[in-house]
């Protein structure tokens, strides 16, 4: 029997639990996976490059359960009313090699993206944190904004988007939420005394979003947007002064700032803080780094999270994705039978 959660299940599920509750779940159940990595089959994504964008798969395996996302990147979207990033996942039995569960993955994604810069920061920022600054506020935004609160208990935002309508949106969106909001004019002045930065911008290109004067001791950067070859955020310089912490280096440095730096740059992946394996900031004055890309094992997680959730809600639908009935040696007699039965109730 193979589950499905639509986006409408997503949907219904978020506003029923409460984003903060889902934000809770994905980080625990994230942070349990990055404890045992060592379990995971990994390998860097499967990505088919166009002119104005990237598609994507996903997959990884603890050795019970299979996971797969299809996800695709185009930042020229938007200008024709389409969005950028849209996903579905599923996961599977390892033993049989059935599919088991279906699921939207672009609210989804944006929730495990979230979720996982804010485990990502809940390890390696300065525990005193107050301030995120937020440069782009495009569609992963208000989910940044909301993970860091549920987690971190950021309340205080500094925020600019070259865009006014997409201020308007995070306006809106965030209305009500408790978060206390300065809109800026310049990503400059964003960063000023912010203790940790997200940047999620989307621009197939090698941008700077952050000149090396905008980033003080002890803060902390989440680098959200520059998740593919040719397309990062950060100047480089920052990168030489920063504690650098990936998901999975072999794909990161294909796909995340750090593709800016020699291939033997020194970098940390996470899931060496979390087990305890590495250390993270060491010290106040530390910069440190989360050069996220988005890895196969944080959407196994989410996807556990989603089927789980979604059961207990009532809202995974049984779909009709594989033959049930019949001879599994017989396939065909399943069209053949139909036809008889077809047959049978136009004579
Ligand atoms: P989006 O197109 O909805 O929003 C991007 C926003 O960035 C827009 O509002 C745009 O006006 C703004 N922007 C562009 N250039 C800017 C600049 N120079 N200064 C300030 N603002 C600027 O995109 P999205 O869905 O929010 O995704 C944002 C980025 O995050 C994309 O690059 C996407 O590929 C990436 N992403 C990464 C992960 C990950 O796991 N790391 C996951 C999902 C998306």
């Amino acid at each position: 029997m193979v589950k499905f959660v639509g986006t409408r299940d997503i949907i219904e599920l978020v506003n029923r639990i409460g984003i903060a509750t889902v934000f809770a779940e994905i980080v625990n159940e994230a942070e349990a996976d990055f404890a045992r990595w060592p379990d995971f089959e990994k390998v860097a994504r499967v990505a088919s490059h166009s002119t104005d964008g990237v598609i994507e798969l996903m997959p990884t395996s603890d050795g019970e359960t299979y996971g797969l996302k299809f996800v695709n990147g185009h930042p020229k979207n938007t200008a024709t009313g389409l969005r950028t990033v849209t996903a579905f996942g599923l996961l599977a039995d390892v033993a049989t090699g059935y599919p088991t569960f279906l699921a939207e993955m672009t609210i989804t994604t944006a929730l495990r993206t979230a979720a996982t810069s804010a485990l990502a920061a809940k390890h390696l920022a300065r525990k005193d944190s107050k301030v995120m600054a937020m440069i782009g506020l495009g569609a992963q935004s208000e989910f940044q904004a909301l993970a860091f609160k549920a987690i971190l208990g950021i309340k205080t935002l500094r925020v600019f988007d070259v865009d006014p309508a997409a201020a308007k949106k995070f306006a809106r969106n965030l209305a009500d939420t408790g978060i206390a909001v300065t809109y800026l004019t310049s990503a400059e002045e964003a960063v000023t005394g912010a203790d940790i930065i997200t940047t999620v911008t989307a621009d197939k290109r090698n941008a700077t979003i952050l000149s090396d004067n905008m980033v003080g001791a002890g803060v902390h950067l989440n680098a959200v947007g520059g998740d593919c070859p040719g397309k990062t955020e950060l100047h480089r310089d920052i990168l030489l002064r920063s504690k650098i912490f990936t998901e999975f280096t072999p794909q990161t440095r294909i796909e995340g700032e750090i593709q800016q730096l020699a291939a033997d740059h020194e970098v940390t992946e996470l899931w060496e803080v979390i087990s305890g394996t590495k250390q993270g900031r060491t010290a106040d004055r530390d910069i440190t780094l989360f050069d996220s890309v988005g890895f196969a094992i944080e959407d196994f997680s989410t996807l556990r999270v989603i089927q789980r959730l979604a059961e207990q809600n009532g809202l995974a639908r049984e779909i009709d994705l594989l033959p049930k009935d019949g001879d599994p040696k017989d396939l065909y007699g399943l069209i053949r039978s139909a036809a008889r039965n077809t047959d049978r109730m136009s004579a």
